[in-house]
């Protein structure tokens, strides 16, 4: 699927007040990301557990969500920003490869 198709699915479901745009989805982005962090803390408080990949799915589902929201709030294409990202990646690598680092994040 592609991100702007998603996007406009996701457009068609939000339901928050003009004065909640851009904030409200930034908000929600945050506490999503926070329950995909508490749902990795289980393995690292109990390394006898393994990830729960049905409910990290969803909750990476919920912050795609948000980020959907906060990109339409600001009139941001998710197919430009998924681009840029990906030139912004390679340009990355590129760099680490001259500067003979490992890829990034390493
Ligand atoms: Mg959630």
């Amino acid at each position: 699927m592609k991100f702007s198709k998603y996007q406009k699915k996701v457009n068609e479901t939000s339901n928050y007040s003009q004065n909640s745009k851009v904030i409200l989805p930034a908000m929600w982005a945050a506490e999503e990301t926070g329950e995909i962090l508490h749902e990795i803390r289980q393995v690292l408080k109990d390394p006898s557990r393994s990830y729960d990949i049905e409910k990290i799915t969803d909750e990476i589902g919920d912050l795609f969500i948000c980020l959907s929201n906060l990109a339409s709030d600001l009139e941001i294409d998710l197919d430009d920003v998924a681009e840029h990202s990906l030139e912004k990646l390679a340009e990355r690598v590129l760099e680490q490869e001259k500067e003979g680092k490992g890829l990034p994040g390493d």
